[in-house]
């Protein structure tokens, strides 16, 4: 499906992982080998599965980020989901790798190889300037690029007023500078509960300390809360969207399907409310597959369970 007329242009500038899952019994001790029973390759990074997403749910995508010297099919999925991958660019050194063990109770352990990710520039920005001064989304993830090219990235967006999406994932700090910069915020509860520097029982009584947050730039901040769906704040409301009850088997992912549906949604109705509900069934449907950006769901799939229960 292509963006309908008036859609926005989305920019995903973030990481692309070429992710090795190694499928143990038991997670070798220090100086033991194991065999693996299964390894499976995919192409993942938040940024790369965000802008797959975003694309299967619609939107427009231009993906910005950096690979290294090992090849993997990013531009294929890229465009055989109509996402462009004319901000891809390469750099020397290793490609971003996620190498993740998983044992036999479903457990994980991860290590992460930024390589080119942690090499992408402000001056690959370039597709960024090249766009067309109408409104566009620029949406951000925090892991592995360097923060100069995150904030560089925000500033020009809001030179030109696009609106600018920060998924604070993983958690981390960030400068004054790019929460300043950011219009929307969404992060998952845990997340969440870095972020503000507190637990959180009951998301629907935490508005004050919201507001505090809210203060320092975004408009809106959303918290996805897994089977629970999502919450949005502004300074003067907080609105729920729940979830939808579904078969979940793999809730990996579940956080990127839900920053692309939200963006593609918000690219064409510019609709916050709208773009939740529709992240949260974006979000429900991934969880249903197994796999990272694969597992998102399609345009026509989110609208059918959005109709299925009565919510367009
Ligand atoms: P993350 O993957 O970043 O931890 P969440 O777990 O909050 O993010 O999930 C993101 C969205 O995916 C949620 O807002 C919800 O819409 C959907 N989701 C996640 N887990 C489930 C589930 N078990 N059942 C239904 N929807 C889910």
């Amino acid at each position: 499906m292509n963006a309908g007329a008036g859609a926005e242009k989305i920019v995903v500038v973030g990481s692309l992982n070429i992710d090795t899952f190694l499928f143990v019994s038991d997670f070798p001790i220090p100086g033991e080998t194991v065999s693996a029973k299964e390894l499976l390759l995919r192409a993942g990074g938040k940024g790369f599965n965000q802008s797959v997403a975003a694309a299967k749910a619609g939107g427009d995508v231009v993906f910005i980020g950096a690979i290294g010297e090992q090849e993997y099919q990013f531009e294929a999925i890229l465009s055989a989901n109509n996402a462009s991958s004319a901000g891809l660019v390469r750099k020397t050194g290793p490609t971003g790798q996620a190498f993740i063990e998983v044992d036999k109770q479903g457990e994980n352990r991860i290590v992460v190889v930024p390589g080119a990710n942690a090499l992408l520039a402000p001056e690959d920005l370039s597709p960024l300037q090249g766009l067309s001064n109408q409104p566009n989304v620029v949406v951000l993830s925090l892991n592995e690029i360097p923060e100069k090219t995150q904030e560089e990235a925000f500033k020009i967006a809001h030179f030109h007023g696009w609106t600018t999406v920060l998924n604070v994932a993983p958690a981390r700090k960030i400068s004054e500078l790019l929460i300043n910069l950011t219009r929307i915020l969404i992060c998952n509860r845990s997340e969440a509960e870095f972020f503000l520097g507190m637990e959180i029982e009951d998301p629907s009584t935490i508005h004050e300390e919201v507001k505090q947050l809210l203060m320092r730039g975004p408009e809106i901040l959303i918290i996805t809360l897994g089977a629970l769906g999502a919450i949005l704040y502004t300074r003067d409301q907080v609105i729920r969207a729940d979830s939808f009850h579904v078969d979940a088997i793999d809730t990996t992912g579940a956080g990127d399907a839900f920053c692309g549906g939200f963006v593609a949604e918000l690219s064409r109705s510019k609709n916050v409310v709208q773009s939740m509900n529709y992240g949260v069934a974006a979000g429900a449907l991934a969880t249903t597959r197994i796999g990272p950006s694969d597992a998102s769901a399609s345009h026509y799939e989110i609208e059918e369970l959005l109709k299925s229960s009565g919510r367009v």
